[in-house]
């Protein structure tokens, strides 16, 4: 990638970019901003859109033949924010041996019997892969937090759940990404950010629309009475972990053409920071190469 298209792509997501928690407040990103471009452009920003997945194809050949790197983005948003479209436009031109989405509900009972961070260690990216979480392991101190009789569920000992329980999890997540950074895992956070009224619009769709009604959920709507505890909840979470090695994105998702050129853009963004390229081939393996070629050549 060359360096002034580099740049742009860095100018485009570095208003939504955290990575020093102490200075954020989520009310200073707001859920409408498309950072100056109007509806108008909408056709130039699926162009880009458009080039940045081609690029994204590319570069996901070389993260597999590397295999050095393993980049894992984790989705987090209220319901109808656009995680799953997102996603969707994100991976689109991506090789489907190279990248796994896995989606988290709520735990199981076997789930439940182990730490909390368990069920999550056993989908994370291997090298040269890309994983995907659609909500992860920020769901322990997003819903637990906001619904007590989760935390309940959890099955800790009465003594371990103390005041500090919140404070003790984002350390616990804190070195948990810094342990998986140090291990050749890139990370990236999306929080998906929409406004309560856009999600109230999306709701609508979703009841006046047959084809959208088997998206809609009547849990949804009794979660949005919880929406100020979640958004406190959100800031608090991102807050506690946003980090130079795992930033999170605070993205406007009230216009979802604008939401996903800039979860693109951060892509791409994490994956140039990674310089890839094919393995140098060794020279007894050219040896090899040219062995196979005359071997051919010979039939
Ligand atoms: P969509 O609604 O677009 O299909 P979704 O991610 O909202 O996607 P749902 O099946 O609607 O999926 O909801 C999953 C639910 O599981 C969410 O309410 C989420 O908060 C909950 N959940 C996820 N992780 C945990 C957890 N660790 N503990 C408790 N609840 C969790
Ligand atoms: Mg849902």
């Amino acid at each position: 990638m060359k360096k002034v298209q580099r740049e742009r792509v860095q100018k485009l997501i570095a208003p939504y970019r955290v990575t020093r928690g102490k200075d954020f407040r989520l009310q200073d990103i707001s859920p409408g901003d498309t950072a100056g471009l109007k509806s108008g452009d909408k056709a130039e920003a699926k162009d880009l859109l458009a080039l940045g997945i081609d690029w994204l194809a590319e570069q996901q050949d070389m993260l597999y033949a590397q295999d050095r790197w393993a980049v894992l983005l984790v989705f987090q948003a209220m319901d109808a924010a656009g995680k799953d479209s997102t996603i969707k436009h994100v991976t689109s031109g991506i090789n489907p041996q190279g990248v796994a989405v896995t989606s988290f509900k709520q735990p199981s009972s076997e789930e439940l019997d182990h730490d909390y961070l368990w069920r999550y260690m056993r989908h994370l990216p291997g090298r040269g892969q890309i994983g995907i979480f659609n909500r992860s392991y920020y769901e322990e101190v997003l819903v637990v937090k906001v619904h007590r009789e989760l935390l309940a569920r959890q099955k800790l000992h009465s003594s371990l759940m103390t005041e500090n329980i919140w404070q003790g999890r984002y350390k616990d997540i804190r070195n948990y990404e810094s342990y998986l950074t140090s291990n050749g895992v890139e990370i990236r956070k999306f929080f998906l950010h929409v406004s309560r009224d856009e999600q109230k619009r999306r709701f609508m769709d979703r009841l006046q629309q047959p084809e959208k009604n088997w998206k809609f959920s009547s849990s949804d709507v009794a979660e949005r009475q919880h929406w100020h505890e979640y958004q406190d909840a959100y800031e608090q979470a991102i807050r506690n972990t946003a980090s130079e090695q795992a930033p999170w994105y605070v993205v406007p998702a009230d216009n979802k053409w604008f939401t996903r050129l800039v979860v693109a853009a951060a892509v791409v963004d994490a994956i140039a920071g990674l310089e890839l390229h094919y393995p140098v081939v060794a020279a007894d393996k050219i040896q090899e190469l040219a062995a196979a070629m005359a071997q051919l050549n010979a039939e």
